[in-house]
Protein backbone atom coordinates (compact mmCIF):
# COMPACT_ATOMS: atom_id res chain seq x y z
CA UNK A 1 0.00 0.00 0.00
CA UNK A 2 1.48 3.11 -0.72
CA UNK A 3 2.32 5.71 2.22
CA UNK A 4 0.15 8.68 0.89
CA UNK A 5 -3.10 6.03 0.87
CA UNK A 6 -2.30 4.47 4.71
CA UNK A 7 -1.76 7.93 6.22
CA UNK A 8 -4.79 9.06 4.52
CA UNK A 9 -6.48 5.87 5.92
CA UNK A 10 -4.60 6.02 9.59
CA UNK A 11 -5.81 9.90 9.54
CA UNK A 12 -9.44 8.99 8.62
CA UNK A 13 -9.73 6.32 10.99
CA UNK A 14 -8.38 8.78 13.84
CA UNK A 15 -11.07 11.31 12.77
CA UNK A 16 -13.78 8.46 12.94
CA UNK A 17 -13.36 8.13 16.59
CA UNK A 18 -13.03 11.35 17.85
CA UNK A 19 -16.29 13.29 16.38
CA UNK A 20 -17.98 12.74 13.03
CA UNK A 21 -20.99 14.31 13.77
CA UNK A 22 -22.37 17.90 13.88
CA UNK A 23 -25.42 17.55 16.36
CA UNK A 24 -28.72 20.01 16.11
CA UNK A 25 -30.25 19.45 18.82
CA UNK A 26 -32.22 22.13 21.04
CA UNK A 27 -36.07 20.73 19.91
CA UNK A 28 -37.05 17.50 21.44
CA UNK A 29 -38.04 18.48 24.90
CA UNK A 30 -41.26 16.60 24.77
CA UNK A 31 -39.84 13.33 23.53
CA UNK A 32 -39.56 10.15 25.87
CA UNK A 33 -36.56 8.79 27.05
CA UNK A 34 -37.71 5.65 28.57
CA UNK A 35 -37.98 4.33 25.31
CA UNK A 36 -34.77 4.54 24.48
CA UNK A 37 -33.25 1.52 21.96
CA UNK A 38 -29.53 0.34 22.10
CA UNK A 39 -26.83 2.62 21.01
CA UNK A 40 -25.76 1.54 17.83
CA UNK A 41 -22.95 1.84 15.38
CA UNK A 42 -22.33 4.44 13.18
CA UNK A 43 -23.40 3.43 9.48
CA UNK A 44 -21.48 3.32 6.88
CA UNK A 45 -23.92 2.88 4.05
CA UNK A 46 -22.44 6.04 2.10
CA UNK A 47 -19.03 6.42 3.17
CA UNK A 48 -16.55 5.06 0.67
CA UNK A 49 -14.41 2.32 2.05
CA UNK A 50 -11.52 4.69 1.43
CA UNK A 51 -12.34 7.80 3.01
CA UNK A 52 -9.12 9.64 0.42
CA UNK A 53 -10.84 9.00 -2.08
CA UNK A 54 -14.13 11.04 -1.77
CA UNK A 55 -12.56 14.38 -4.06
CA UNK A 56 -15.33 13.83 -6.69
CA UNK A 57 -16.52 16.46 -8.75
CA UNK A 58 -19.75 18.63 -8.02
CA UNK A 59 -22.61 17.06 -9.43
CA UNK A 60 -22.09 13.69 -9.42
CA UNK A 61 -24.08 12.75 -6.39
CA UNK A 62 -27.41 13.11 -5.28
CA UNK A 63 -29.78 12.94 -1.61
CA UNK A 64 -30.92 8.85 -1.24
CA UNK A 65 -33.66 8.27 0.97
CA UNK A 66 -33.20 5.16 3.57
CA UNK A 67 -35.90 4.13 6.28
CA UNK A 68 -34.15 2.18 9.21
CA UNK A 69 -36.68 0.06 11.05
CA UNK A 70 -37.97 1.60 14.11
CA UNK A 71 -36.68 -0.21 17.00
CA UNK A 72 -39.87 1.12 19.16
CA UNK A 73 -43.46 1.19 18.95
CA UNK A 74 -43.20 4.99 18.58
CA UNK A 75 -40.31 5.10 16.26
CA UNK A 76 -42.34 2.56 14.12
CA UNK A 77 -44.94 4.63 13.81
CA UNK A 78 -42.61 7.57 12.65
CA UNK A 79 -41.39 4.86 10.32
CA UNK A 80 -44.57 4.09 8.97
CA UNK A 81 -45.87 7.81 9.01
CA UNK A 82 -42.77 9.11 6.98
CA UNK A 83 -41.98 6.17 4.50
CA UNK A 84 -46.47 5.65 3.15
CA UNK A 85 -46.32 9.75 2.40
CA UNK A 86 -42.59 9.32 0.68
CA UNK A 87 -41.39 12.39 2.75
CA UNK A 88 -37.44 11.55 2.49
CA UNK A 89 -37.92 10.53 -1.32
CA UNK A 90 -40.00 13.80 -1.86
CA UNK A 91 -36.84 15.70 0.26
CA UNK A 92 -33.98 13.73 -1.64
CA UNK A 93 -36.24 14.83 -5.22
CA UNK A 94 -36.57 18.20 -3.99
CA UNK A 95 -32.70 19.03 -2.94
CA UNK A 96 -31.48 16.97 -6.45
CA UNK A 97 -33.13 19.13 -8.63
CA UNK A 98 -31.73 22.36 -6.80
CA UNK A 99 -28.44 21.76 -6.18
CA UNK A 100 -24.84 19.49 -6.83
CA UNK A 101 -23.65 17.22 -4.50
CA UNK A 102 -20.08 15.84 -4.73
CA UNK A 103 -21.22 12.40 -3.96
CA UNK A 104 -24.38 10.32 -2.89
CA UNK A 105 -25.68 11.55 0.32
CA UNK A 106 -27.73 9.50 2.52
CA UNK A 107 -31.07 11.20 4.14
CA UNK A 108 -31.30 8.34 7.14
CA UNK A 109 -34.32 8.13 9.20
CA UNK A 110 -32.64 6.82 12.48
CA UNK A 111 -33.49 4.96 15.91
CA UNK A 112 -31.29 7.94 17.72
CA UNK A 113 -32.79 7.20 21.22
CA UNK A 114 -33.20 9.90 23.87
CA UNK A 115 -34.08 12.81 22.96
CA UNK A 116 -32.80 12.42 19.38
CA UNK A 117 -32.48 14.99 16.60
CA UNK A 118 -30.43 15.06 13.72
CA UNK A 119 -27.12 15.65 12.58
CA UNK A 120 -24.81 15.59 9.46
CA UNK A 121 -22.81 12.68 9.60
CA UNK A 122 -19.37 13.69 7.61
CA UNK A 123 -17.76 10.64 7.30
CA UNK A 124 -20.66 8.24 6.76
CA UNK A 125 -21.88 11.06 4.27
CA UNK A 126 -25.48 11.09 6.07
CA UNK A 127 -27.60 13.58 6.75
CA UNK A 128 -29.68 11.61 9.85
CA UNK A 129 -32.99 12.58 10.45
CA UNK A 130 -34.32 10.71 14.10
CA UNK A 131 -37.18 9.35 14.60
CA UNK A 132 -37.43 10.54 18.02
CA UNK A 133 -37.40 14.04 16.69
CA UNK A 134 -40.12 13.69 14.37
CA UNK A 135 -42.19 12.44 17.91
CA UNK A 136 -41.44 15.41 19.63
CA UNK A 137 -42.86 17.32 16.72
CA UNK A 138 -46.21 15.32 16.11
CA UNK A 139 -46.97 16.03 19.81
CA UNK A 140 -46.45 19.75 19.37
CA UNK A 141 -49.04 19.51 16.65
CA UNK A 142 -51.41 17.72 18.30
CA UNK A 143 -51.59 19.57 20.70
CA UNK A 144 -52.22 22.93 18.22
CA UNK A 145 -55.27 24.07 16.44
CA UNK A 146 -54.70 22.60 13.08
CA UNK A 147 -52.92 24.73 10.58
CA UNK A 148 -53.43 28.08 12.18
CA UNK A 149 -57.18 28.61 11.50
CA UNK A 150 -57.04 30.00 15.05
CA UNK A 151 -60.65 28.37 15.81
CA UNK A 152 -59.18 25.52 18.49
CA UNK A 153 -60.41 23.11 16.57
CA UNK A 154 -58.29 19.74 16.69
CA UNK A 155 -56.00 18.73 13.89
CA UNK A 156 -57.33 15.81 12.05
CA UNK A 157 -54.32 13.01 11.97
CA UNK A 158 -53.75 13.67 8.19
CA UNK A 159 -52.79 17.20 9.41
CA UNK A 160 -50.68 16.40 12.31
CA UNK A 161 -48.78 13.97 9.63
CA UNK A 162 -48.57 16.31 6.97
CA UNK A 163 -47.04 18.85 9.89
CA UNK A 164 -44.20 15.94 10.85
CA UNK A 165 -43.79 16.03 7.07
CA UNK A 166 -43.25 19.66 6.99
CA UNK A 167 -40.92 19.71 10.38
CA UNK A 168 -38.78 17.05 8.48
CA UNK A 169 -38.30 19.17 5.50
CA UNK A 170 -36.97 22.02 7.51
CA UNK A 171 -34.64 19.99 9.56
CA UNK A 172 -33.01 17.92 6.86
CA UNK A 173 -32.93 21.11 4.57
CA UNK A 174 -31.19 23.01 7.71
CA UNK A 175 -28.64 19.53 8.11
CA UNK A 176 -27.87 19.76 4.18
CA UNK A 177 -26.74 23.88 5.22
CA UNK A 178 -24.26 21.86 7.31
CA UNK A 179 -23.42 19.22 4.58
CA UNK A 180 -22.87 21.39 1.83
CA UNK A 181 -20.88 24.31 4.21
CA UNK A 182 -18.56 21.11 4.87
CA UNK A 183 -18.59 19.76 1.61
CA UNK A 184 -17.46 22.68 -0.58
CA UNK A 185 -15.44 24.30 2.36
CA UNK A 186 -18.08 26.99 2.32
CA UNK A 187 -17.55 30.21 4.46
CA UNK A 188 -19.94 31.27 7.06
CA UNK A 189 -20.17 34.37 9.09
CA UNK A 190 -21.95 34.34 12.45
CA UNK A 191 -23.55 31.40 13.83
CA UNK A 192 -23.45 28.38 10.97
CA UNK A 193 -26.89 27.21 12.39
CA UNK A 194 -28.67 30.27 11.74
CA UNK A 195 -26.84 30.34 8.39
CA UNK A 196 -28.26 26.82 7.79
CA UNK A 197 -31.93 27.86 9.15
CA UNK A 198 -31.68 30.33 6.80
CA UNK A 199 -30.84 28.44 3.85
CA UNK A 200 -33.67 25.91 4.83
CA UNK A 201 -36.30 28.74 5.07
CA UNK A 202 -34.99 29.89 1.61
CA UNK A 203 -35.37 26.50 0.19
CA UNK A 204 -38.38 25.78 1.16
CA UNK A 205 -40.06 29.24 0.74
CA UNK A 206 -38.93 29.55 -3.12
CA UNK A 207 -41.06 26.06 -3.78
CA UNK A 208 -44.27 25.81 -4.05
CA UNK A 209 -46.72 26.69 -1.75
CA UNK A 210 -46.69 23.18 -0.07
CA UNK A 211 -42.85 23.67 0.55
CA UNK A 212 -43.72 27.48 1.89
CA UNK A 213 -46.54 25.60 4.65
CA UNK A 214 -43.55 23.01 5.62
CA UNK A 215 -41.41 26.35 6.51
CA UNK A 216 -44.34 27.53 8.79
CA UNK A 217 -44.80 23.73 10.41
CA UNK A 218 -40.84 24.42 11.07
CA UNK A 219 -41.45 27.93 12.75
CA UNK A 220 -44.52 25.99 14.75
CA UNK A 221 -42.58 23.57 16.04
CA UNK A 222 -39.72 25.92 17.47
CA UNK A 223 -42.57 27.74 19.17
CA UNK A 224 -43.67 24.40 20.85
CA UNK A 225 -40.78 23.77 22.04
CA UNK A 226 -40.10 27.06 23.16
CA UNK A 227 -43.40 26.51 25.15
CA UNK A 228 -42.36 23.03 26.44
CA UNK A 229 -38.58 25.11 27.56
CA UNK A 230 -40.57 27.71 29.76
CA UNK A 231 -43.06 25.32 30.99
CA UNK A 232 -39.61 23.54 32.51
CA UNK A 233 -37.10 26.12 32.93
CA UNK A 234 -34.65 25.44 35.47
CA UNK A 235 -31.49 27.52 36.05
CA UNK A 236 -29.29 25.03 34.55
CA UNK A 237 -31.68 24.27 31.42
CA UNK A 238 -31.56 28.11 30.68
CA UNK A 239 -28.07 27.83 31.09
CA UNK A 240 -27.32 25.88 28.72
CA UNK A 241 -29.57 27.19 26.10
CA UNK A 242 -27.79 30.37 26.29
CA UNK A 243 -24.50 28.30 25.90
CA UNK A 244 -25.34 26.30 22.52
CA UNK A 245 -24.81 26.88 19.30
CA UNK A 246 -28.44 27.25 18.31
CA UNK A 247 -30.32 30.21 18.92
CA UNK A 248 -32.93 29.95 21.92
CA UNK A 249 -35.84 27.92 19.90
CA UNK A 250 -38.04 31.22 20.95
CA UNK A 251 -35.90 32.74 18.76
CA UNK A 252 -35.88 30.24 15.79
CA UNK A 253 -39.62 30.42 15.69
CA UNK A 254 -39.78 34.03 15.11
CA UNK A 255 -36.65 33.97 12.94
CA UNK A 256 -38.77 31.33 10.45
CA UNK A 257 -41.70 33.10 10.34
CA UNK A 258 -40.04 36.51 9.49
CA UNK A 259 -37.84 34.58 6.56
CA UNK A 260 -40.72 32.96 5.18
CA UNK A 261 -43.17 36.55 5.70
CA UNK A 262 -40.05 38.32 4.15
CA UNK A 263 -39.93 35.65 0.88
CA UNK A 264 -43.13 37.07 -0.60
CA UNK A 265 -45.11 39.28 2.42
CA UNK A 266 -48.17 39.80 0.53
CA UNK A 267 -48.51 35.81 0.15
CA UNK A 268 -48.13 35.65 4.01
CA UNK A 269 -49.64 38.77 5.60
CA UNK A 270 -51.37 36.80 8.10
CA UNK A 271 -48.29 35.91 9.68
CA UNK A 272 -47.65 39.42 11.07
CA UNK A 273 -49.21 40.30 14.55
CA UNK A 274 -51.69 42.98 14.51
CA UNK A 275 -55.19 44.17 15.84
CA UNK A 276 -56.91 42.06 13.18
CA UNK A 277 -54.67 39.52 13.60
CA UNK A 278 -54.02 38.73 17.42
CA UNK A 279 -52.86 35.27 16.44
CA UNK A 280 -50.00 35.88 13.85
CA UNK A 281 -46.85 34.93 14.90
CA UNK A 282 -45.47 37.84 14.29
CA UNK A 283 -45.04 41.15 16.24
CA UNK A 284 -45.04 43.95 13.97
CA UNK A 285 -41.89 45.26 15.23
CA UNK A 286 -39.96 42.25 13.92
CA UNK A 287 -41.95 42.57 10.36
CA UNK A 288 -40.91 45.63 8.71
CA UNK A 289 -37.14 44.22 8.32
CA UNK A 290 -38.18 40.84 7.35
CA UNK A 291 -38.08 41.18 3.70
CA UNK A 292 -34.61 42.91 3.77
CA UNK A 293 -33.34 39.88 5.94
CA UNK A 294 -34.49 37.64 3.32
CA UNK A 295 -33.39 39.19 0.60
CA UNK A 296 -29.53 39.54 1.94
CA UNK A 297 -30.37 35.82 3.29
CA UNK A 298 -31.27 34.97 -0.79
CA UNK A 299 -27.84 36.96 -1.82
CA UNK A 300 -25.65 35.28 0.40
CA UNK A 301 -26.60 31.67 -0.23
CA UNK A 302 -27.25 32.31 -3.62
CA UNK A 303 -23.61 34.03 -4.11
CA UNK A 304 -21.98 30.87 -1.92
CA UNK A 305 -23.89 27.65 -4.05
CA UNK A 306 -23.31 29.71 -7.29
CA UNK A 307 -21.08 26.50 -8.68
CA UNK A 308 -23.20 24.34 -7.27
CA UNK A 309 -26.65 25.15 -7.94
CA UNK A 310 -28.99 23.63 -11.32
ZN1 LIG B 1 -27.55 22.50 12.95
Amino acid sequence: MPDAVRLARAVAATALTLAAASACSSGGAASSPAATPPAREPAARFAPTDPASTGASPGDGRLEAVYEPGMTKANQREEATLSKNKVLEGIAKYGNDRIRLPYVVGVTAANCGGDGDASWRSFQHEIQFCYEFAESARKIYEKADGRGDGQGKKPSAAQVDDSVAGFTNGIVFHELGHALIDMYDLPATGKEEDAVDQLSVLLLATGDDQHARYALDTSKAWGGFAQADEADGSASKRLEAYAAEHSLNAQRHFNWACWLYGSNPRAHAELVRDKDRPGGALPESRAGSCANEFNRIKKAWTTLLKPYVK
